[in-house]
């Protein structure tokens, strides 16, 4: 099954909200098989719209528009439903109804501009909206789908996750292959030497799927695998993770959703060792991010903030000659550091940073 999705709202070509939608969308349909191979963005233009519809519906088993659903002047996917479909509005009672019950939970009467968005396609199955007033609309036609749903994020995520998918999964019935992503994070490699650090990638991936993405934490390996079976692919994935392992194993810190500061913290309370840290550039950023991790307190005993050299010299206890031969960013200075608050501290493990640039994920 194939899919286009089309994201409305003149706030989204403007910059002013950011199109989260289509990430969750993305992600979701992802996960249960389905290509999607395009993703539109159109403002609030009847149209742009009916164009992009037409363009849509033509080429995809399935067609899922969000947002302009709302009662608002601006609000025009409803009214091109109706002439895309060459269909009418009909008043829909279960709508009217839940409608109602909204408003009169808030001791409010149903305005006019309410009580009519409860009039819907009349080709259209309707999907009760449990978060706002607007429904969500499914049209069945010449065994492709088009669905429509809000913009709002958490009535869209709720239409996704307890109508769209599960009436999806019945129709794709038995997926034709499963296929399994996992993410794999790097540090300390830019994406140029990681990416030749891997070789062959054709030879290394099996019929498998790489991904670099680069941000200020690292470059993440997104790796994709597909089998008959899930199994099948996971086992794959297992193998093809295992090779880049081999390749690349000292720069992967963690996967998914993992941060720096989460892994660092586990590998502390598995060993029982405590670290204290002393920041120059960073001015305090590395011990919050530590001290971040829920349960922190059981491996980390102290920070210092020590900017001036002076600092450096009276908290550290370092030579102040030293800092005037290597100067204070440097790696001398920060081992320096380093040692030094490890031994005022206490410490199993010191930590010293100079400086907060210095490496640049995107060669
Ligand atoms: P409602 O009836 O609640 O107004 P709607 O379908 O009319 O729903 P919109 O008016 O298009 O939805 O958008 C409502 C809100 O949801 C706006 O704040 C908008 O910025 C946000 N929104 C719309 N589309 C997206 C999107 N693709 N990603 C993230 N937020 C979005
Ligand atoms: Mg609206």
């Amino acid at each position: 099954m194939n899919a286009h999705l089309i994201t409305v709202g003149d706030e989204l070509l403007i910059g002013q909200t950011v199109n989260t939608n289509a990430a969750y969308i993305g992600e979701k349909l992802k996960e249960n098989n389905i290509d999607l191979d395009k993703v539109s963005v159109i403002g609030d233009n009847e149209d742009k719209m009916m164009a992009c519809f037409k363009e849509a519906y033509d080429s995809s088993d399935l067609v899922i528009v969000t947002g302009g659903l709302g009662p608002t002047h601006d609000d025009v996917t409803q009214k091109c439903v109706v002439k895309f479909f060459n269909t009418k509005l009909e008043m829909n009672e279960q709508v009217l109804s839940d409608i109602t019950e909204r408003f009169k939970k808030r001791g409010m009467d149903v305005s006019p501009t309410n009580r009519d968005q409860a009039l819907v396609p009349k080709i259209a199955k309707v999907i009760r909206n449990s978060r706002g007033t607007a429904p969500g609309l499914w049209i069945e036609k010449k065994g492709k789908i088009f669905t429509c749903i809000p913009g709002v994020p958490y009535e869209m995520k709720e239409m996704i996750d307890s109508y769209i998918i599960p009436n999806l999964r019945e129709k794709i019935g038995k997926v034709e292959y499963y296929s399994v992503t996992t993410n794999l994070l790097t540090t300390g490699i830019p994406e140029s030497i990681l990416y030749e650090q891997l070789g062959n990638l054709d030879e290394l991936l099996e019929g498998g799927r790489l991904a670099f993405l680069p941000s200020q934490y690292g470059v993440k390996l997104r790796l994709t695998l597909q089998g008959s079976t899930e199994e099948e692919a996971k086992d794959k994935l297992i193998q093809v993770e295992q090779k880049i392992r081999g390749k690349a194993g000292r720069y992967i810190y963690g996967r998914n959703y993992d941060s720096q500061e989460q892994v660092i913290g586990r590998l502390l309370d598995d060993r029982g060792l405590t670290i204290a840290v002393a920041e120059s550039c960073t001015g305090g950023l590395i011990s919050s991010r530590i001290t971040n991790v829920a349960g922190s307190s059981k491996y980390f005993e102290r920070g210092f903030i020590t900017y001036s050299n002076g600092s450096k010299v009276e908290h550290l206890s370092i030579d102040e000659d030293m800092v005037h031969k290597y100067g204070a960013v440097s790696l001398e200075v920060a081992r320096l550091m380093a040692d030094g608050v490890r031994k005022v501290s206490g410490t199993d493990l010191g930590l010293g940073v100079t400086s907060s640039n210095g490496f640049e994920n995107r060669l």
